[in-house]
């Protein structure tokens, strides 16, 4: 496996890769690899002949005061965990080679990112949509995979991609999870013994969210309310948001009908947690 850091080389590999007539197959992430990442990265090399994985902490889709310097970093480990996935290459440019000295252009999405994620981080989708476009030119996928971890992320670049004719197609699988139902994430490794505890309160409020539409409850307010209290029983937990919006549009519905997303960010002491549930009625 080859590990990559400049856009050129990277553009080369892409035009000789392609002109054997291989498919690409592109699972980008921030790094830090867990098991989200690795069955992406599986897929991938079972759907496409040649694997590339970026590995990049955007700088443009962090906030102030969020957590960019700290967010983990270990290239040694994940590119043995990427290798023994099936990854061909790892292309982890510096953010210098992303976004040179007079950098100046940007991909926006202006319909589904004013909510959830897109409201509580300002500028976090403008970030998303421009690291990800220049990331599909460079490699120029075939099949790019993401997670259902970050629903509206998969929505948004869904949109882009058909919104700009972009000549690849989005997978998203399905959220991967820890053996007690904490979905994987990079940032749990932020976590203390209790916190982790504490942050199982994501998976469990939406599993009662979940049985209560399950026993009839297709009242928005009331499914939100009973998340509300759950979370906030916990003094380490505190609610960035709790939503749920109709799927793909992502607009407000006072009741349940066909395809909707509910959807949280909860801090858990310093950490912000995300987690969500697709439901159909
Ligand atoms: P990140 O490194 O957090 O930017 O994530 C890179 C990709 O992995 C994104 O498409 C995420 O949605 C996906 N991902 C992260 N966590 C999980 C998970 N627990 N299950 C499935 N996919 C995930």
């Amino acid at each position: 496996m080859q590990i990559i850091d400049s856009i050129q080389a990277m553009k080369s590999l892409v035009r000789e890769v392609r002109s054997k007539g291989q498919t690409i197959g592109f699972v980008p992430t921030m790094g830090y690899l867990h098991q989200g990442h690795l069955t992406l990265m599986r897929t991938a090399k079972e759907k496409c002949n040649f694997v590339v994985a970026s590995i990049f902490v955007n700088p443009l889709q962090f906030g102030v005061g969020e957590d960019f310097e700290e967010y983990p970093r270990d290239l040694g480990r994940d590119s043995k965990l990427a290798e023994e996935a099936g990854v061909d290459v790892i292309f982890a440019p510096t953010v210098k080679e992303m976004y040179p000295k007079g950098y100046s252009t940007f991909v926006e999405e202006e319909r589904i990112t004013d909510k959830l994620c897109g409201e509580s981080r300002p500028g976090h989708f403008k970030g998303v949509t421009t690291v990800v476009t220049k990331l599909f030119n460079i490699v120029q996928p075939d099949l790019a995979f993401f997670g259902q971890k970050d629903a509206q992320q998969s929505l948004v670049l869904k949109k882009m991609v058909k919104d700009l004719n972009m000549n690849l197609e989005i997978q998203v699988l399905p959220t991967v999870r820890e053996e007690d139902g904490l979905a994987m994430s990079s940032r749990n490794s932020y976590l203390n013994s209790s916190e982790r505890q504490s942050a199982l309160l994501l998976s469990k409020s939406l599993n009662m969210a979940q049985n209560l539409i399950e026993a009839g409850e297709r009242r928005v307010a009331e499914i939100k309310k009973a998340i509300h209290k759950l979370i906030t029983q916990d003094t380490l937990a505190r609610i960035d948001y709790v939503e749920i919006l109709s799927l793909p549009d992502l607009e407000e519905v006072e009741f349940l009908e066909g395809s909707s997303l509910i959807a949280m960010a909860v801090f858990i002491g310093n950490t912000r947690l995300i987690d969500n549930l697709v439901v159909e009625v």
